[in-house]
């Protein structure tokens, strides 16, 4: 398991500091969507999401939102981002990570996975060979099937020390 820790981990994703990633080479950013850059199960942005693509645009960072959410719930709130999105990803499965990449031209030297939930986004950018962040929750409220998860991955988190 211990393969699959994360690179690193902030308390939120406005925290991360992208301007030293940039420095370090790193171009684009791969976000989640729930409890990343919004609210659980928005279906469109807010303000943070829109303060969050502005900070790694000015930067010359580009980004692609790479989602589990079914429908088009993804599709939606990317259009209105105005940035490239994946839906149906798959995490933990790295094929929507891939697919992302490939899309933006990116390679796993120069690309980071974002996101709140270890066992989805986490093992999913591990699998994918990419640096990954995971970021505390935005807000607690959320769909019972990620609340059903979070125990496990809080034992995970004091195991691993994040
Ligand atoms: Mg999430």
């Amino acid at each position: 398991m211990k393969k699959y820790m994360p690179d690193a981990y902030y308390s939120k994703t406005i925290d991360i500091p992208f301007a030293d990633y940039v420095a370090k080479g790193y171009k684009y950013v791969l976000f989640d969507l729930d409890n990343t850059i919004a609210p659980d199960h928005s279906h469109v942005p807010v303000p943070y999401s829109f303060e969050i693509v502005k900070i790694v645009s000015d930067l010359g960072m580009k980004c692609c939102l790479v989602s589990n959410a079914k429908s088009n719930r993804s599709e939606i709130f990317a259009k209105k981002l105005d940035i490239p999105f994946v839906s149906y990803a798959a995490k933990p499965s790295p094929k929507g990570i891939i697919r992302a990449m490939r899309d933006l031209g990116a390679d796993t030297t120069n690309t980071m996975m974002v996101g709140d939930q270890f066992f989805t986004d986490i093992i999913a950018g591990k699998r994918a060979k990419i640096h990954t962040i995971w970021v505390k929750p935005y807000e607690s409220r959320e769909v019972f099937y990620v609340r059903f998860k979070r125990p496990l991955e809080f034992i995970i988190r004091k195991l691993y020390g994040f």
